[in-house]
């Protein structure tokens, strides 16, 4: 487990001042000035061999995606933009450091902004974290009165500006380019790529955005060291991650804790275990709703990070763990995510659009049993038509979840249809 001394967000469960003084106290602002000095190769450098991933969902290398945007190809201003949209169902790790540890972020935000020639940064933040976003804004002011941000920000010779900017609670903003475009002040839509962000994003100027913890990790992987941070984890999936336990445990916390502990260690040692213990366990959502379900068996052995779930064919996602135990609906649980994702499509492409309605139309038949067998392989079928083709991920998201319920759970549809036919025929 875990020690204490090795946590980076040392005030996540807000016992203590998140304001300017309580974080200088916690060691935050600390030695930026020695980091700047290192200069944008060597910290870019650092992060590369840090294996640091990103921990919005995708798990992109951070090193490599800073190192898009250095050395500088042009004269056109830069910009790091701050995904704080956190609208994945089971996510709830991003607005504890909004809210308990602003300044961590901030603190980020200008390593960030140097090691890729940026001046200005911008946080998404999504329009329903009001507390959040009123933190976030008084750190940042904080922040500029005490000199750390803003012209010569910590006395380094680096102008960084930062500017908060509340969304409207759409899910689809959390996706990178639809962010962007709804940071222009236009209809929140995925754009096709490339461009990349990193040489056309905002304002089609080159552009990074990454996530809330991301950002916010990299201070503290530069003061302790690439060697420190490795010793967490395997293998291109070191460090420490917040993960949030929700659902059906004696307990639902934000954790953080090593990468790669076990999912079942994770919530026996932090969330009091499974509700009536592990033999009650049914199945876990372990990244998020976007990823698919995992049932018991797997869960008992499935490690928690990028590789390993994915090798088990779900993901690591943004490690919102979703706990289902026995009394859940499995069935039906999918079918409200299918919900979800057809809600929350922009409409833009004709898979997504239209597949995400036939997914819930189809499964929510499902859950009365009200379908024939082959039923199954056919919606099994439009799931992979829909995955990766589509212009962004949401496509993929609607998709897996079904995927994952027909995977695991085949014999629990049959067993509806079956039913439903002799109720039927009765
Ligand atoms: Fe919009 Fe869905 Fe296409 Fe994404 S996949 S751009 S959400 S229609």
């Amino acid at each position: 487990m875990l020690q204490d001394r090795d946590r980076i967000f040392n005030n996540l469960y807000g016992q203590e001042d998140w304001g300017v003084e309580g974080a200088r106290k916690r060691g935050v602002w600390s030695e930026i000035p020695a980091i700047l000095d290192l200069g944008h190769e060597k910290i870019i450098d650092l992060l590369k061999q840090s294996d640091l991933r990103g921990r919005g969902g995708a798990g992109f290398p951070t090193g490599m995606k800073w190192g898009f945007m250095w050395p500088k190809r042009d004269d056109r201003p830069r910009y790091l933009v701050v995904n704080a949209d956190e609208s994945e169902p089971g996510s709830c790790k991003d607005r504890e450091i909004l809210r308990n540890d602003p300044h961590r972020l901030l603190e980020g935000i200008l390593v960030a902004c140097f090691s890729m020639g940026a001046n200005a940064s911008y946080i998404y933040v999504r329009g329903e974290y009001y507390n959040e976003a009123s933190h976030i804004q008084q750190a940042i002011d904080q922040a500029y009165e005490a000199g750390l941000l803003g012209k010569n920000a910590c006395g380094t010779g680096w102008d960084c500006d930062v500017y908060l900017h509340r969304g409207a609670g759409a899910y689809i903003c959390g996706e990178e380019t639809a962010l962007l475009e709804s940071l222009e002040g236009k209809k929140g839509q995925p754009r096709l790529k490339p461009p990349f962000p990193a040489a056309a994003g905002l304002y089609g100027c080159p552009t990074t955005i990454n996530n809330v913890e991301t950002v916010a990790v990299v201070p503290e992987i530069l003061r302790r060291g690439v060697s420190w941070w490795k010793q967490f984890g395997r293998p291109r999936n070191h460090g420490t991650k917040i993960f949030s336990i929700s659902g059906h445990v004696e307990k639902p916390c934000n954790v953080e804790e090593a990468m790669s502990i076990s999912l079942k260690e994770l919530i026996d040692k932090h969330a009091g275990g499974v509700r009536g213990g592990w033999d009650n366990l049914l199945a876990i959502i372990p990244g998020g709703s976007s990823v698919p379900c995992l049932p018991e068996t797997i869960c008992n052995e499935v490690l928690m990070d990028f590789d390993a779930l994915r090798e088990a064919r779900s993901g690591l996602g943004t490690a919102a763990v979703i706990v289902m135990d026995k009394s859940t609906d499995i069935v039906e649980a999918i079918a409200r995510l299918s919900h979800f994702y057809m809600h929350e499509s922009c409409g833009q492409c004709t898979p997504c659009r239209e597949g995400t309605g036939w997914m819930y139309r189809v499964i929510t038949r499902m859950v009365r049993g009200e379908a024939e067998k082959r039923e199954i392989d056919l919606l099994l079928d439009v799931t992979h038509q829909v995955e990766g083709h589509t212009i962004c991920a949401l496509g993929d998201a609607a998709a897996w979840p079904v995927q994952g319920l027909i995977r695991h759970f085949r014999p629990e549809l049959e067993r509806r249809i079956e039913a439903y036919r002799a109720r039927a025929a009765a």
